[in-house]
């Protein structure tokens, strides 16, 4: 090894305080905490905020499970009100969808029935655990358009033999999502028309009225399972009519009250 001039240990202890301080400062996520540095450094999930210069860091994604009555009986459920069931996807599945792009979305590996889901998306500021109802859209920072994007084959075949849905439901890319809208400025979404179209075919339309379980009793029904934190999205359940989509189809979401999001199937 090259011999330089090497300076105290003093001298390095001071640098490196200063360097952490400095980096701590300007660039780390306000919840991060001083300690061992990584030896890999992993990228942050995040999702851009509209109008805003800040991100929005994810910590974890929730989804729920057959939230529309029409969509819990083609799934094969009784949709009068069984509590909402809930799974996650890891935070690193998320794809950021640009307003105006179409963002090339990879098929997935293994799959020969993969499925499209429109879901409004709810992002946390803030949590707890057994959150009341009418406390829990104080926690709500804002909303964006999102896909469950789904390995129905496996989804199904795995359920079939009563094992976990996981590779069904977490993979690479499988949370698509526009950017988040803050709900100071868009008012909360308790109604108003969501559709995806493919290839300029309506597939899915229906309105969050029909949501079984409104954002705020999801919060309260999830709040009671895990302790919600800020950096939570939860996406809200698809209507009816979900369906295959192949190489080359693209796919339009909209919510009304939201700019619409784009994706084509490579
Ligand atoms: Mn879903």
């Amino acid at each position: 090894m090259k011999k330089t001039s090497s300076p105290s240990r003093r001298d390095l202890l001071a640098t490196a305080a200063a360097a952490t301080a400095a980096t701590m400062a300007e660039a780390a996520p306000a919840s991060a905490q001083a300690g061992p540095k990584p030896i890999f450094p992993v990228p942050m999930t995040a999702i851009p905020i509209v109008g805003e210069t800040s991100v929005f860091q994810v910590r974890r994604i929730y989804c729920i499970g057959r939230n529309y009555a029409a969509h819990a009986i083609e799934r094969g459920s009784d949709p009068n009100r069984e509590p909402p069931f809930f799974f996650q996807k890891p935070t690193d599945a998320i794809q950021n969808v640009a307003v105006g792009e179409i963002a090339e979305h990879p098929y997935p590996s293994l799959t020969k029935n993969y499925h499209h889901e429109v879901e409004l998306v709810a992002a946390l500021k803030s949590g707890g655990s057994n959150i009341p109802p009418e406390k829990a859209l104080d926690h709500v920072y804002g909303y964006a358009l999102g896909l469950d994007m789904t390995r129905r084959d496996l989804q199904n075949g795995m359920a079939a033999e009563k094992k976990p849905w996981e590779i069904g439901k977490s993979f690479d890319h499988a949370a698509v999502i526009g950017p988040i809208h803050a709900a100071s400025k868009t008012g909360h979404f308790e109604k108003g028309a969501i559709s995806l179209a493919v290839n300029g075919t309506v597939r899915q339309n229906s309105d969050l009225s029909k949501m079984i379980w409104s954002v705020a009793e999801q919060i309260a029904k999830l709040s009671e399972a895990f302790e919600l934190k800020a950096g939570d999205i939860i996406y809200s359940g698809t209507p009816e009519n979900v369906g295959p989509v192949v190489k080359g189809d693209v796919l339009l979401c909209k919510l009304e009250g939201l700019p619409d999001m784009s994706i084509k199937i490579v």
